[in-house]
Parts: structure tokens; C-alpha cells; sequence
């Protein structure tokens, strides 16, 4: 038996007006997607607690069978496993976006894709400004980096769990005046956004971004703080060999957490421009010598945060065109198969940042009977009455065809 989960991140939305009064989902055509509904059956999962972010980070975490309020301790320590940073029992992971903020307003918490080069130089130069043994500034993907704090053993940790901070991408548009971080450590972590704002003001990468007309990298923006999470092995608890597909660090640090192999599809961008049809083909090669396959895309979420329904259209119908259609052709051809077709969170285009509350999914294959549904979206999903308010209970009763 293969299973397969398709997560289209953010998708879920509310009515558009410039579609009609329908969602990006209800919009889209998306022919396969809507197979699985009609072979299947479509319901409600609510993937995010309302005490924590509404983000991939949590929501994924639930999406792969663990209760984020047992397991969860902040993004970045997901990150940094992603990176193969090992986290000692006193270090910490922080995120550190390059982001722009001009007049106090967080215009732009990618610094308009900031490439890995200006991070790497950026980060460079604020590492030799500021870091020490403690401090080290980590570049990753684009605009999504990291900073390490090496504490010691001798030394009290100036951080905790009670320690607040704001996800630059749920400021957009808007003041950061009452957003830098609060409780134990924050001092610490405003001094380093602040003093790290002062070494790139004048850096050569602004001087060239300017002349270019691009925004500035005007800060490092420090959040989502934590210490490596204890995540139980999912082949030992489920009994299946789990590959990721994706090109998001944070899912790639996710599925080491829980053992799964991370396999790269050739041209994944993690943006709009990402090649679709590589991640099918990509997931369909995995599947001859893996139980699960998971199938990451980003588009959809970042088409949401810039309020582009278009894009947001045209990422689903994609997704639909080069994944869910191929992947569901391979999986008919080899043998008993189960399907799962999930957003992690929504990620509407009026607010252009992540919301909390129910994801629509699909299931179809082995043991699912058909509940009558025609279509995957928002809609159909609320009127089946299927809900399940703990959403890291989807992923057992996917496995176990338990329906
Ligand atoms: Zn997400």
C-alpha cells in the first residue's frame, strides 16, 4: 500500500468578490483534485491550536500526526534541523529574516526575495560586527535565515517559553512599532535587531539594490525562537517510510524531525515560479522505494501573502495539472494507494497573512467509501460535516483507513 499527501500550503481562503463571491479554490479548475472528492470524501480539519502562530510550522506539525500543544516549541529549531544544525540542550534557534521596513512599516518580509548571496554578505558582516562563540548568524534559503545562540551550561538561559515574538509576515502593511519582541530575552534580541540595522545601513548590497531600485535590506527581523522538539520517529509509530518533497527548509527540517527522507525536485523554488511538473515526476519516482509520500508547494501561500488571487488560481490549477493529476495516475497503476489533499493552514488573499481555522481536505483509495462530495474546496468541505477539531488525528485515521 502507497499513500500519498498533497499540500498545497495556504490555500484555503474565503470568497473573493473579483471571483464571483467564490474562493481561490472554488475558482480554480482542478479536475483531479475534484476526482479525489467524488471517489472519496471531503471534511474539515482544524490544524492550529488558537494559542499558537497560525504558520507552517505548527500546522504541519499537526498535519504529520503530532499535537503541537505536546511537541511544538517554535519554528526555528524546525529550521535548523533542516540545515543538519545539531542544538545543544542549552542552544536555541531563532529565525532571522532579511526583511524591509522603511518608516517604522514592514513593507516587505522577504526584502523583496532577497537572493542567498545579499544574506550570505549581509549575515557576514553582522557576524563579524556583533557575533561571538555565542552568536552565530546562519544564512539559509533566501530571506529565511537563522541565528544560533550557544548558551552554557554555567550561564541561566535568557529565554523561555514565555518569550514572545511576532512573525515578520503577519506584519505586512503595517506598524512594527508594537511588535519587536517581548518577555524573558527580549532586551537581548531587540539590541541585536537593532545594532544589526546600524552594520547594514550603508552595506554594499543596499548601495547595489538601490541603484538597481530595489528596497533596501534594512533589518534582521528575530523570531520564532525555541529549542530542538522531541519528536517521536513516524516510521516507528506508524510503520511507513516517509520521503518530503519540498523546498521550504522549514518542511525539510519537519521530516528530519520525524525520519523521513528529504528528496530535492529539480527546479522547486519555493515561490511561484517553482517546476510543478518536476515535483510530480519527483514524487512518483519516490514512491518505488518509499511508503508515504509528501508533496510540499509554497505557491499558493505566497501568491496570498502579495493579495495576487490570480497567481493563487494559477498555482492551484497547476498543482492540480503537473501533481495531483500525474501522482494519481501512478498510483492507480501500481497498486492499493491511499490519497490525502490538505492545506496546512489558510492563508487568505484579502488579509494576505495566515489565518486560524478549519482546512478543507480530500481523501480517496483503499477503505474510503464515497461521501457523495463533488468538489475539493472550502464549500464542499463544510457541508460534508466531517470535522476534525484535533487535526493531528487526520494523519492515524489516514494511515489506518479508519473512516
Ligand atoms: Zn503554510
Amino acid at each position: 500500500m502507497k499513500y500519498v499527501i498533497i499540500i498545497p500550503d495556504g490555500c484555503a481562503d474565503y470568497p473573493v468578490e473579483s471571483l464571483g463571491g467564490k474562493t481561490p479554490l472554488q475558482a480554480a479548475y482542478t479536475p483531479h483534485m475534484d476526482a479525489i472528492a467524488s471517489s472519496g470524501l471531503v471534511g474539515q480539519s482544524d490544524n492550529v491550536p488558537s494559542h499558537l502562530p497560525a504558520g507552517s510550522e505548527v500546522a504541519n506539525m499537526t498535519l504529520f500526526g503530532y499535537d503541537p500543544n505536546r511537541f511544538f516549541t517554535g519554528r526555528a529549531p524546525i529550521e535548523a534541523a533542516a540545515q543538519g544544525i545539531v542544538l545543544g540542550p542549552h542552544d536555541w534557534a531563532i529565525r532571522c529574516n532579511t526583511v524591509t521596513i522603511l518608516d517604522q512599516i514592514m513593507v516587505d518580509f522577504t526584502a523583496d526575495h532577497a537572493s542567498n548571496q545579499e544574506a550570505r554578505e549581509i549575515l557576514s558582516s553582522v557576524q563579524a560586527a556583533i557575533g561571538d562563540a555565542r552568536l552565530e548568524f546562519t544564512p539559509g534559503v533566501s530571506y529565511r535565515n537563522l541565528l544560533i545562540y550557544r548558551g552554557r551550561p554555567s550561564e541561566a538561559t535568557p529565554f523561555s517559553s514565555e518569550t514572545r515574538t511576532r512573525a515578520p509576515h503577519d506584519l505586512t502593511d503595517g506598524s512594527v512599532l508594537d511588535d519587536f519582541p517581548r518577555g524573558p530575552g527580549c532586551d537581548l534580541l531587540c539590541e541585536w535587531m537593532q545594532k544589526s540595522s546600524e552594520v547594514i545601513a550603508n552595506h554594499p548590497v543596499n548601495a547595489l539594490r538601490l541603484a538597481q531600485g530595489r528596497p533596501p535590506i534594512s533589518h534582521l527581523w528575530l523570531w520564532g525562537l525555541g529549542k530542538t522538539p522531541s519528536l517521536e520517529n513516524f516510521e516507528k509509530r506508524f510503520g511507513l517510510r516517509g520521503a518530503m518533497i519540498t523546498a521550504v527548509d522549514l518542511l525539510r527540517g519537519l521530516a528530519a524531525l520525524v525520519g523521513w527522507d528529504r528528496i530535492e525536485a529539480p527546479g522547486a523554488t519555493g515561490y511561484l515560479d517553482t517546476d510543478y511538473a518536476s515535483k510530480g515526476k519527483t514524487a512518483i519516482a519516490a514512491l518505488a522505494n518509499h511508503d508515504l509520500v509528501c508533496v510540499h508547494i509554497e505557491a499558493p501561500d505566497e501568491a496570498s501573502h502579495e493579495g495576487r488571487v490570480e497567481e493563487k488560481v494559477k498555482a492551484l490549477e497547476a498543482i492540480d495539472r503537473e501533481i495531483v493529476g500525474p501522482v494519481l495516475q501512478a498510483l492507480r497503476d501500481q497498486g492499493p494507494y491511499r490519497i490525502l489533499i490538505t492545506p496546512d493552514h489558510p492563508t487568505p488573499v484579502s488579509t494576505k497573512k495566515h489565518a486560524h481555522g478549519w482546512v478543507p481536505f480530500a481523501i480517496a483509495g483503499d477503505r474510503i467509501v464515497s461521501d457523495k462530495s463533488n468538489t475539493y474546496d472550502e464549500v464542499s468541505a463544510a457541508q460534508s460535516g466531517l470535522q476534525i477539531p484535533s487535526g493531528w488525528e487526520l494523519m492515524p485515521r489516514f494511515v489506518q483507513g479508519d473512516w
